[in-house]
């Protein structure tokens, strides 16, 4: 069971996108087009007013 899971829309596409800010492919956001890797966008985030899910 589970051997298989079909390719379905993450949140952060892993692909050939990368983060305009470090260059990082790893677990790019492209949610409202920030086209930042989480971790860009973790401090990206909180200097811009991004507030957690809360
Ligand atoms: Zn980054």
């Amino acid at each position: 069971m589970g051997k298989y899971r079909p390719p379905r829309t993450r949140f952060y596409g892993k692909g050939s996108r990368r983060c305009r800010r470090c260059g990082s492919r790893d677990a790019v956001i492209q949610k409202y087009g920030l086209m930042l890797c989480r971790q860009c966008f973790r401090e990206i985030a909180s200097s811009i007013g991004f507030r957690k899910y809360n």
